[in-house]
């Protein structure tokens, strides 16, 4: 007898009801489609393609391209009575054979794979001989250049389709913008497949950016106030995370280091004291919190500016995952993004490849220098439209003054529509205030109805407007192209006049640094 899905998430899981999309997703995997799902970590995707394995007949074979995560996640699944199985690299030819060998024998469930060894010796053959139902990508981020974390041997990936035509591919993610989204659907070779996104929003964390001034100092303070919580300090650097690990052991706080540059056993002996509470800051790179799940972090500061959206999002997502409050906060000041700037203009990478981080870096710097609500920033990258703002962070608690600005986003708007979709800021800004330059002729833009319809507002608070706008999602960019400005639904809204545009007024940065200093 066929059991359901629901039947299986209680059996074999233990849970009563599932998540939001869940079911729909594990449906559309049943129908036999391709499918992308977006959701953030500790959502569920795991479930979304374990079950359809359980229901399946066959084996699902699982792209993962950790190969730490893929023991404990096996492990996860014989604990619950699944029969699952790993290949990678770390283990002898023997124990690779029997594991293909129970395979063969149909013994296998789900089969944890690294791409780099889905695609070496005879494994794409037995995989043609033994009956597979499903393929299913972990982290599929990683197959596109678009992502911030692309991983070549990801990209071999998209033979897949070509090779097995009939097995339906579910590509899971927690982070992918929407340029990386229809490049990973490009990559496997399912252009139409449809897309689940799940919502990104985490309303017990608190968003702060701090001006970056003596931070060790502002550091110290909040420790203080956050007397024995555990928490996180990102550090750019492996030198970084040592000095402020020291400094705050000089105040006798219970803090440790962590970067990529320690032996193993050292690494996995902090890690597990943190686990413990025994200690009670780990000061790290980037390299520490991939897979680990300690519900209780309290906070995450940013020592320096993360690279991008994604890895931001993902790391302040390491506090609070129990769901009580947790604080946030980034430091930040203009030499931050040179720093970033110069890293990216001396690395070894294509210059293509360097100008998408650099505008993900720009995304970066728009959050820590917003005049509107932060959580419909990060959100609004995930191209998730927020209707309110959230009054957990920083500009929510001291708001800016707002004002209508409907009729300033209707002229931008329409300046867009006009332009067929294909300008960026320089020469939309041009286009509303009028100025007849060399391209702005060229093009014929100044023929345009709404030129110099906006020449009532300069240039600076223009860039300002737009760049809020952007934030707040009233109208998306595209910068696989150049970095033209694009309609979304809120944008038509906004001008047939159905939606309201609501924008913190322009203060000059002289006047701005004025106040503040005041303070
Ligand atoms: P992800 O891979 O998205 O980071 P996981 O698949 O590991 O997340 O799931 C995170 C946690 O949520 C796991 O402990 C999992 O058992 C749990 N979980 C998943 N689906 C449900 C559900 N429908 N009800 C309750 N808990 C769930
Ligand atoms: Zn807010």
């Amino acid at each position: 007898m066929q059991q359901t899905k629901e039947a299986i998430l209680k059996q074999y899981f233990g849970y009563e009801s599932f998540r939001p999309n869940q079911a729909a997703i594990i449906e559309t995997v049943m129908d036999g489609q391709d499918c992308l799902v977006l959701m953030p970590t500790g959502g569920g995707k795991s479930i979304c393609f374990q079950i359809p394995a359980l229901l399946k007949p066959g084996l699902t074979v699982v792209v993962s391209p950790l190969i730490a995560l893929m023991k404990d996640q096996v492990e996860a699944l014989k604990g619950n009575g699944i029969e699952a199985a790993y290949l990678n690299s770390s283990q002898s030819g023997p124990e690779q054979d029997q594991i293909l060998w129970q395979a063969k024998l149909g013994k296998l469930k789900l089969l944890y794979i690294a791409p780099e060894k889905l695609f070496s010796g005879n494994t794409i053959q037995f995989l043609k001989e033994w009956q597979v139902s499903l393929f299913a990508i972990d982290e599929s981020h990683c197959i596109s250049s678009w992502g911030h974390d692309f991983r070549p041997e990801y990209r071999q990936l998209n033979l897949l389709k070509e090779l097995f035509p009939n097995v339906p591919i579910i590509a899971l993610t927690a982070t992918a913008d929407r340029v990386t989204r229809r490049d990973i659907l490009r990559q496997l070779g399912i252009e139409n497949a449809p897309t689940y996104v799940s919502s990104f929003d985490r309303p017990n964390l608190n968003l702060t950016v701090l001006p970056g001034r003596k931070r060790i100092e502002q550091i110290k303070r909040f420790i203080h106030k956050h007397e024995r919580q555990s928490g996180i300090i990102y550090c750019l650097s492996r030198k970084g995370t040592e000095t402020v690990a020291a400094s705050l052991q000089r105040e006798g706080i219970k803090a440790e280091y962590y970067h990529a540059g320690l032996r193993p056993e050292i690494r996995s002996s902090v890690q597990e004291q943190f686990l413990r509470d025994d200690i009670q800051v780990i000061v790290a790179t980037i390299a520490f919190g991939m897979g680990i799940d300690k519900s209780n972090v309290r906070w995450v500061i940013h020592y320096n500016l993360p690279s991008n959206v994604e890895s931001f999002y993902q790391e302040i997502g390491r506090a609070g995952r129990d769901g009580s409050p947790a604080d946030t906060a980034l430091f930040y000041s203009y030499m931050d993004i040179i720093t970033r700037q110069e890293m990216i203009n001396n690395s070894e990478q294509p210059m293509e490849q360097k100008e998408v981080l650099k505008a993900k870096l720009e995304r970066m710097k728009q959050y820590a220098e917003a005049d509107i609500c932060r959580r419909r920033i990060l959100l609004s990258y995930f191209n998730e439209a927020v209707e309110q703002d959230c009054g957990n962070c920083d500009v929510c608690r001291n708001p800016r003054t707002r004002f209508d600005a409907s009729i300033i986003a209707q002229k931008a708007l329409s300046a867009i529509t006009r332009t067929e979709q294909k300008i960026a800021m320089g020469m939309l800004i041009d286009i509303l205030r009028g100025s007849r330059n060399r391209s702005v002729i060229q093009y014929g833009y100044d023929r345009l109805r709404t030129f110099g319809v906006g020449n009532d507002l300069k240039g600076e608070e223009w860039a300002e407007y737009i760049s809020q706008m952007l934030n707040s999602g009233v109208m998306d960019i595209a910068y696989d192209e150049a970095h033209a400005f694009k309609l979304n639904a809120f944008s038509e809204q906004v001008l047939r006049g159905q939606r309201k545009v609501e924008l913190v007024k322009f203060i000059p940065v002289a006047e701005r640094k004025a106040k503040e200093e005041a303070q």
